[in-house]
């Protein structure tokens, strides 16, 4: 593996300007097109498993945080608040939860409406010292991969359950690799307010792992504030250990919240809060996935997917034609005319670019390309319109 901030940089996939600060990056052109093309797979399988979308502001008033319990346990973590008048203060969000917890509470909710699955791409802060922060592992500013559901007592298992299936999927479709899977508890002399729901939530989430054959250690002393968690872990290239995906059991915070549905008897009742994240924050996920593919990302969200390259002036017409034709087809598309064709060939290697199209004056005439692929030998010419078929074909959702 490769550390993931000196390949970053190499590939220009983020930016760090000290006029920005510390644990603040900017994604670059090709960080965000790749970003982009995961964000958009990951909420698409979400769409489809049920989850609605919402949008929410990444700040609130201070009373929210007190009423989620989060300056309570968490103030540490969080920004000091923004104070616009006397008795009116803003804060940025350490988490999503609180928000989506009034996504719940918009409107009355009945058991036909659970199990109620929210998902948010969503901004979040945390004020790690500047000592800890470096590249997108460890940031202040942070995009999370969050999702919330409620549901009625009966469905918890068979939700955390789907959840851990949604994860292996998530997993397995952007290449992270995962180095164990931890049950975090509190640790065994931690006072907590209500130590039956913590031992309901850890025996729910016990029952899921073991149904769903997972393999996993406890982890005493690392649950949440409000409660047990599953976390799966990444290592990074320094054999450092840290959690990507969790999946969270909370009885707690629809208390807090006041959350309620009328049941099928009519009386009313509290539903039970599932917090979970399939990929976790995209800095961390980028951090990762730039590690384990040494920046050769999989064809369906490397940055650029297709560079052109005209031999020479000649070409270029035909190059610029085969680009548009290429960018209407859906793909990422560069040109490149500048150099040698050869150094050109080593660039679009050094930047892991997944096809490499040259078109030289033999090409042109009979309307061709010569397709080199990033993982095999380079192809006898194809007619354009087959290469960009191709192309399309294997950088498609599976
Ligand atoms: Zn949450």
């Amino acid at each position: 593996m490769v550390d993931h901030r000196k390949l970053g940089r190499e590939l220009e996939i983020f930016h760090s300007d000290p006029l920005i600060g510390a644990g603040l990056p900017i994604w670059l052109p090709a960080g965000a097109a790749a970003r982009q093309a995961v964000e958009d797979r990951i909420r698409e399988r979400e769409r489809r498993a049920g989850y609605q979308h919402v949008m929410s502001p990444p700040l609130a008033k201070r009373e929210l945080y007190e009423l989620s319990g989060h300056l309570a346990h968490f103030a540490r973590d969080m920004f000091p608040p923004l104070r616009m008048s006397a008795d009116d203060e803003l804060m940025l969000r350490p988490s999503l939860c609180p928000h989506h917890a009034l996504v719940y509470r918009s409107r009355g909710r009945s058991y036909r409406d659970l199990p109620l699955r929210i998902a948010e791409l969503g901004g979040m802060y945390r004020a790690e010292r500047s000592g800890v922060l470096g590249g997108l592992s460890r940031v202040r500013a942070i995009s999370l991969n969050d999702g919330h559901t409620f549901c009625a007592p009966e469905q918890v298992v068979g939700e955390v359950e789907r959840e851990l299936a949604l994860i292996r999927w998530a997993h397995a479709e952007v290449g992270v690799r995962v180095s164990g899977i931890r049950l975090s508890l509190r640790a065994p002399d931690d006072a907590v307010d209500d130590p039956a729901m913590w031992a309901r939530a850890e025996a729910v989430l016990r029952e899921a792992l073991s149904r769903s054959g997972s393999t996993y250690v406890d982890g005493p002393g690392e649950a949440a504030f409000y409660g047990p968690k599953i976390d799966i872990q990444v290592r990074d290239d320094a054999g450092r250990e840290m959690t990507l995906s969790t999946v969270q059991v909370d009885y707690g915070r629809p208390y807090r919240f006041g959350l309620e549905y009328a049941a099928a008897d009519g009386s009313r009742r509290v539903p039970v809060m599932i917090h979970r994240s399939l990929v976790g924050s995209m800095e961390r996920l980028f951090a990762h996935l730039i590690e384990v593919h040494e920046g050769a990302f999989p064809a369906w969200y490397a940055p650029v997917q297709l560079v052109v390259l005209p031999v020479d002036a000649g070409q270029l017409d035909a190059a610029r034609a085969f680009r548009e034709a290429g960018l209407d087809a859906g793909l990422r598309v560069e040109l490149s005319a500048d150099g040698s064709l050869g150094s050109r060939i080593r660039q679009s290697a050094v930047r892991k670019i997944p096809y490499v199209a040259v078109l030289g004056e033999r090409e042109v005439a009979a309307g061709a390309v010569s397709l080199r692929p990033r993982d095999g030998n380079a192809l006898p010419p194809m007619p354009a319109a087959d290469a960009l078929h191709r192309i399309a074909r294997a950088v498609a959702p599976a």
